[in-house]
């Protein structure tokens, strides 16, 4: 299997945004589309976008992992944008015709078909700053992706950045092309500095995320993570091991948290990015203030492996989906 988000399905779903109505959305070969130089887009980052997947049980029929949440998060994303919001039925019929269009494409668990719902803002106009676009397009994308722990879950190594943020207070809970576009630069400097894999941006000793993963604390009785607020991304990953976990007898601390707070409970404790690519990857080694530091054993841990193997059986058919996560597509 191609690395992942570098191959597609043949068919995607398109919708367009013109007079104040989206117009019925249509399920077409994959191509590429024209697009105006002066689309807002290019010039004003007015995009959002989803990432969530569907699996192919034994049972031929596909499974969405979320949909409505997913769904619900674009709008508000899109809302935070000032872009056209698309009614949560338009896009959900589209999630869906993508998975059916593309069913028998769909590799099973614990690949899966991860799909990118898309909408950018498309008005011809230069001199639109500070005026919204009006005009947009809708568009899902399918991908079939293999399994990420194909090749054993490697624990990943963390440079804690305490100054840097990774994006604005005011788009930090919106998925947007300009917030990782905001931590690129931060990312592969240390990339290139410390040899890690991720920067945990902790501004002001606040431990928040990562460029593109929420951050977990793992005991044998406790998951903390820090509280929903508007400067991160908020996870379907994290709310579902939340979930999940307390089923499972979890005590769930949902606080903010400091960095001095992580670095004492690093010995004993798991520490786990969690995001749909992923599910939870284990986090081995920190480097802080020019320091590397060992996440207890620096191997993946015992806790972590049990909660991504409960989120996973559900997705897969294994477990009783008790939450009503999983919208059935045939
Ligand atoms: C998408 C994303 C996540 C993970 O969200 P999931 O719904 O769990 O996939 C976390 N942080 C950022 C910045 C993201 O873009």
């Amino acid at each position: 299997m191609k690395p992942f988000g570098t191959e597609f399905c043949d068919h995607f779903a398109i919708a367009r945004y013109a007079d104040g109505a989206w117009s019925a959305p249509s399920v077409e070969p994959l191509a590429p589309f024209p697009m105006h130089p002066a689309a807002h887009v290019f010039h004003y980052a007015s995009t959002c976008f989803e990432g969530f997947k569907a699996y192919r049980w034994a049972d031929g029929k596909g499974r969405i992992f979320r949909l409505p949440d997913h769904v619900a998060r674009m709008q508000k994303s899109a809302e935070s944008l000032c872009l056209p919001v698309p009614d949560a039925e338009l896009l959900a019929g589209m999630v869906v015709d993508v998975v059916h269009a593309n069913l028998a494409d769909i590799p099973e668990p614990p690949a899966s078909l991860y799909l990118r719902p898309t909408l950018i803002g498309t008005l011809e106009n230069i001199g639109a700053a500070a005026a919204p676009s009006d005009e947009a397009i809708l568009y899902v994308l399918g991908s079939p992706v293999g399994d990420y722990f194909a090749g054993g879950a490697a624990a990943l190594k963390l440079l804690i950045e305490d100054r840097r943020e990774r994006t604005t207070a005011q788009l930090g809970s919106t998925k947007t092309g300009g917030n990782y576009a905001a931590a690129l630069g931060p990312t592969l400097a240390a990339k290139a500095e410390y040899g890690v894999d991720q920067v945990l941006f902790c501004p002001q000793g606040d431990v928040q995320e990562t460029g593109a993963a929420n951050f977990m604390l793992i005991s044998d009785e406790e998951i903390l993570t820090k509280s929903l607020d508007t400067t991160f991304l908020h996870g379907m990953t994290r709310d579902s091991i939340l979930k999940l976990g307390a089923g499972l007898g979890y005590r769930i601390s949902e606080r903010p948290f400091t960095v001095d707070e992580l670095l004492d409970k690093v010995p004993t404790w798991e520490a786990c990015l969690s995001g749909t690519a992923a599910t939870l990857s284990p986090v081995g080694s920190l480097v802080y203030q020019g320091e590397a530091i060992r996440v207890r054993d620096g191997q993946p841990g015992p806790n972590r492996a049990r909660l991504q193997k409960a989120l996973q059986d559900l997705q897969y058919g294994l477990r009783e989906d008790t939450h009503g996560w999983l919208t059935e597509v045939s």
